[in-house]
């Protein structure tokens, strides 16, 4: 197990020394957008193009600790090109992966990630697109340290009212 999570560390590092889209997009057009975390200092700045129902660019600037960059550079890989309906349901798997292993602390270390949302988010699981967190899933091990939780969760939040700021 120690090799697995030596590659995600390697994901986020990588993320942090080499981010996706960072940058920054005229706006208008795009959806100027700051999250902040008080708790760790962390501050981003998101510039989402949505056009025709679709997050046709995207890019961020901000500073803060290697969670919240790294997560910000994969949410910002994850996300470009995808429809507000695929982004959204991105939103969804990640802040789950986020919550479900804040209440299953202490007992992971197998690597069965295929809880297939236990339920409940079954509601709205009805017609929404498959998404796959891909490099994402490396951001998991940071839900031992709930405090880093919203440095992992931030960019999606923000991600989150630059989406609604943009169909309105
Ligand atoms: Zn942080």
């Amino acid at each position: 197990m120690a090799g697995l999570e030596d590659l995600y560390r390697e994901i986020i590092l990588d993320h942090y020394r080499s981010p996706r889209n960072r940058g920054e997009l005229p706006s208008p057009p795009a959806q100027r957008v700051e999250g902040f975390n008080p708790l760790c200092g962390d501050e981003v700045i998101l510039f989402v193009d949505v056009r025709d129902a679709t997050v046709a660019d995207i890019r961020f600037s901000g500073q803060g600790c290697s969670i919240s960059q790294s997560s910000t550079s994969m949410m910002t890989s994850a996300v470009k090109g995808r429809t507000l309906p695929e982004a959204r349901a991105l939103i969804r798997r990640f802040k789950g992966l986020m919550s479900i292993h804040e209440q299953a602390l202490g007992g992971d270390g197998d690597d069965g990630y295929d809880v297939d949302d236990d339920g409940a988010e079954s509601a709205s699981g009805t017609d929404e697109p498959e998404v796959k967190l891909g490099d994402l899933e490396a951001l998991q091990g940071v839900v031992k340290f709930p405090v880093r939780i919203k440095c992992a969760t931030l960019s999606w939040n923000t991600l989150t009212q630059a989406l609604e700021e943009a169909e309105t």
